[in-house]
């Protein structure tokens, strides 16, 4: 039941009730237009744009607004009259509910077909800058079961669906396992069936919560912080290997082994199974150690270059960052490399390497590969990476790629022939921005996860280089998620 007095206005009559400044206005019968970006979906009354959130184009519904802006409002459907031609029966039973994959009532064609359009524009609207005209999008060829790496938790809190919350027999009091409800911390949605990743994942997760329930285990109680049972994350690999890591919130051995013991014994795939005691306030791994309770306490990823069909593994450790989903990944990487244009006299900068990927991948081609990232552990990996692939011309360095790219930095490592940059959704920051434009290398890769802060950073190196190919890739189906390869390339 909704709690507050719905005022419903037809379009013709939004302005009146905006400028009556009348709280909880209701827009009816809006005909979604267009998609916008960041899975928002737009109609326009008046000239004025609405953002709508869980609707696709050619929907038409009543959107109740949150935000009231001059040129722009943002709502939420509260009552759909018509769905749009395009939609399909999403696949998984707990669609709607789980915030898991919240595409699925798209056709896979339609949202390669907004996530590309949403690139095209983003750059044209805030790059400003010339553009050859994109690449098609490179799609996934498995749009399920994508996932390499993939968390569970474990609550006693059971989500309620809006139906369930109006039957008194409902009770949220339960032992579950699955995600966190969208928005709310303290709840869990209890999941049967998840299609992000292979089997056996599901099969772990539900054998894990009845071995608890079975043996009056707690499940975590967010909210009072006790209880056993936790999070759960699994790490499947292409090579086959399988890593779980149970995380507790009670420091039990007898509860620990029982466990451990158990989920060895039913599932001999995995190939390395850890646990980690957590009882902080929060699920955060970074500040905790991971326990091998058997096999060797990491997993090995592979990925293969397109050119010269050379593959490279990579250690991944509980605590290791890794794209997770290693099929696009690959993919990605060989669009980077082609995108760096190697010949194998090149110094290639690595910026925001992470766990040294990107560089390894693209060493076969390279005379020296150094990387820079801000996290001292992913160095480690980076360094252990470029090791195990028996890589001598890589070095890699912790910090800040802002304070640490210099030009004496670059003077004592050597002066870049690529750059490949691939920073989070923030984007780069401008002191690097400039120390690029001052070193300009000929060539410049920028691989991105936002379009929208990408497009900004290809404005300020506009002052020196001309965008010369556009390559986006769907790394997760399903998702609004989008990535993003461009290629720089020096002006004069
Ligand atoms: N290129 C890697 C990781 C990309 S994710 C891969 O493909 O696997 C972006 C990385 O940038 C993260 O590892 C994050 O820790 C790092 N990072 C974020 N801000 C940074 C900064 N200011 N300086 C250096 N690294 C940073």
């Amino acid at each position: 039941m909704l709690k507050f007095k719905v005022v419903k206005v037809n379009a013709y009559d939004y302005f009146c009730a905006v400028r009556r400044k009348k709280k909880n206005i209701v827009l009816e019968k809006l005909l979604v237009s267009d998609y916008a970006a960041e899975g928002k979906s737009l109609a326009r009354v008046e000239g004025k744009v609405i953002f709508i959130e869980n609707v696709v184009p050619g929907d038409v519904v009543d959107v109740r607004l949150l935000k009231n802006k001059k040129d722009w409002a943002e709502g939420v459907p509260v009552f759909t009259h018509s769905y749009s031609a395009d939609r399909v029966q999403p696949f998984c039973r707990h669609f709607g509910i789980c915030g898991g994959c919240q595409w699925q009532m798209l056709p896979y064609a339609k949202q390669l077909e907004y996530k590309f359009r949403q690139v095209e524009e983003t750059l044209k609207r805030i790059g400003k800058v010339a553009l050859p005209p994109s690449l098609p999008i490179i799609g996934a060829a498995g749009t399920t079961h994508y996932r390499n790496k993939i968390e569970y938790t474990f609550g006693n809190k059971r989500y309620l669906t809006r139906e369930e919350l109006g039957d008194e027999s409902q009770s949220s009091e339960a032992d579950v396992a699955g995600f966190h409800a969208k928005g709310l911390f303290d709840k869990v949605v209890d999941i049967q069936e998840c299609h992000l990743q292979e089997a056996p994942t599901n099969e772990i997760r539900l054998a894990v919560k009845e071995l608890a329930i079975a043996n009056g285990w707690p499940f975590y109680d967010i909210k009072n912080h006790h209880g056993f049972l936790r999070t759960m994350q699994v790490r499947l690999c292409t090579t086959g290997e399988l890593m779980v890591n149970i995380m507790v919130g009670e420091n039990d051995a007898e509860k620990i082994n029982r466990l451990m013991e158990e989920v060895a014994a039913r599932f001999p795939s995995i190939t390395t199974l850890l646990y980690t005691i957590n009882t902080k306030w929060n699920d955060s791994l970074h500040d905790l150690e991971p326990v091998v309770y058997s096999g060797k306490g990491y997993v090995v990823e592979e990925l293969r270059t397109a050119t010269d069909g050379k593959s490279y593994r990579f250690k991944i450790g509980p605590k290791s960052f890794f794209q997770t989903n290693t099929k696009q990944a690959e993919r990605l990487y060989q669009i980077t490399n082609e995108f760096a244009g190697l010949t194998g006299n090149e110094t290639v900068y690595d910026l925001y390497c992470g766990t040294g990927s990107i560089g390894i991948f693209v060493s076969g081609g390279a005379k020296k590969i150094i990387g820079v990232e801000m996290i001292p552990a992913a160095i480690e990996d980076a360094k252990e990476n470029a090791a195990l692939n028996g890589i001598t011309s890589a070095d890699f360095f912790a910090g800040d790629v802002a304070d640490i790219c210099t030009p004496g930095f670059f003077a004592t490592h050597g002066r870049p022939d690529v750059i490949i940059t691939d920073p989070p959704r923030a984007g780069m920051h401008e002191k690097l921005v400039r120390q690029i434009l001052d070193m300009a290398a000929p060539t410049v890769v920028y691989v991105s996860c936002n379009p929208a802060t990408q497009a900004r950073d290809l404005n300020l190196l506009d002052e020196k280089y001309a965008v010369t190919m556009v390559q986006p890739v769907d790394m997760f189906p399903h998702t609004h998620h989008i990535e993003n390869v461009v290629q720089l390339k020096l002006k004069f």
